[in-house]
């Protein structure tokens, strides 16, 4: 049963394609991304670039997404030290 379920599912995200959800956000561009059918992990890479969400480039999302949330600090204080008239 299990296995008909799960080629039922990708006969379907063969047929219509994959449903999609935002599972994890990057940046305001990049987001990590997973099938509801059937399961599939996909990542869009710096370039817009639709890729696989593999091992690799779920350690490099980790590395943006660090260096994003430092950059978007910055420039909150960044903004909060001008002087208010
Ligand atoms: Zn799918």
């Amino acid at each position: 049963m299990q296995n008909f379920t799960l080629s039922l599912s990708n006969l379907i995200c063969a047929t219509i394609g994959h449903h999609y959800n935002i599972t994890n956000k990057i940046t305001n561009h990049i987001n990590e991304y997973k099938c509801s059918s059937c399961g599939k992990e996909v990542t869009e890479d710096i370039l817009g670039n639709i890729e696989d969400l593999t091992l690799k480039q779920k350690n490099i999302n980790k590395s943006v997404a660090l260096f994003f949330q430092k950059k978007m600090h910055r420039k909150y204080f960044n903004a909060h030290e001008k002087p208010v008239l």
